[in-house]
């Protein structure tokens, strides 16, 4: 039997990438697992791995409304929640910032503190009642950008720093009825997008030349990280009988990045 038999989950962001492992992950654990999901993609995915047993609600992290539906949807197709996985994000593809006229900063700051920041409030704060309700859990995706520079611009470093004090905070307001931890990765073989263009295309952090062998040149394990190799820990933190006793805890998974201080 798996740590989280009998748990309900929602994973925002869950339809790619990290999240999409998360998913996979805590079903295998036993989970009922609901996805807030904003591209098609991410929905087609899901639909093709799990049919109906997951779930999904298609909307926008940054929209209050679509982390109730969310919520709703656990609430009605499984009876509770447990676990509210706030792991949708958005990068800036470590542009200097200097690099940015003034227009493009603010584009590039609203963009993406809103998704990062704001998207993460909202979830967590939709998520409350039912998590004091279930005794459960908040889980953030973090960063090693959350702790050193260099790993993305001054705006997405910020953000995730940003996260930081969020983890901290809730922890503290929430206790004793919900934990509040978070996943730090380092360097991720991911889809991550950034801010659209004018015609709605963004970069994707596994199409930049390059980003494979920056990663292994920096972090002390040598390798650019899979989804799956972080995902253990979003099952940790979950898990009650596991990690009952941690609250404001991050994690870091990032190839020993922590050793060489960033
Ligand atoms: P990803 O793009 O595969 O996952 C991010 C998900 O968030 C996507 O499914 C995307 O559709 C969703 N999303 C973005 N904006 C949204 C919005 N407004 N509303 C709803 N959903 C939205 O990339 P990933 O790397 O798996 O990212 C997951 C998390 O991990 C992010 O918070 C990211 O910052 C963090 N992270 C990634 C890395 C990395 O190197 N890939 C490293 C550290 C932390």
């Amino acid at each position: 039997m798996g740590c989280l038999e009998n748990y309900v989950v929602v994973v925002t962001g869950g339809g790619t990438g990290i999240g999409l492992a998360v998913v996979d992950k805590y079903l295998t654990e036993g989970a009922q697992v609901v996805v807030l999901q904003r591209g098609q993609k991410g929905i087609d995915a899901l639909r093709r791995s799990y049919g109906d047993s997951v779930p999904v609600v298609q909307g926008d992290v940054t929209n209050y409304r679509d982390n109730e539906r969310v919520v709703q949807a656990a609430l009605d197709h499984f009876g509770k929640l447990d676990v509210f996985v706030a792991n949708a994000g958005v990068y800036d593809f470590f542009k200097p910032f200097e690099d940015m006229p003034a227009s493009e900063l603010e584009k590039t700051y609203n963009y993406i503190f809103d998704i990062n920041v704001k998207g993460n409030l909202y979830g967590a704060h939709a998520a409350a009642s039912a998590l004091r309700a279930s005794k459960g859990s908040l889980i953030f995706s973090a960063s090693s950008s959350s702790f050193y520079a260099g790993g993305g611009g001054a705006v997405y470093v910020a953000s995730k720093h940003a996260l930081v004090g969020l983890v901290k905070q809730l922890a503290f307001e929430l206790a004793p009825d919900v934990r509040v931890n978070a996943v730090a990765p380092g360097g991720t073989n991911t889809p991550l997008g950034g801010v659209p263009d004018s015609e709605g295309n963004t970069q994707r952090l596994d199409a930049v030349p390059g980003f494979a062998d920056m990663v292994a040149k920096t972090v002390p394990l040598g390798f650019l990280s899979e989804p799956h190799h972080h995902t253990a820990i979003y099952t940790l933190l979950a898990c009650r009988e596991q990690s009952g006793f941690m609250t404001g805890a991050i994690i870091p998974s990032d190839g020993g990045l922590v050793v060489r201080g960033g």
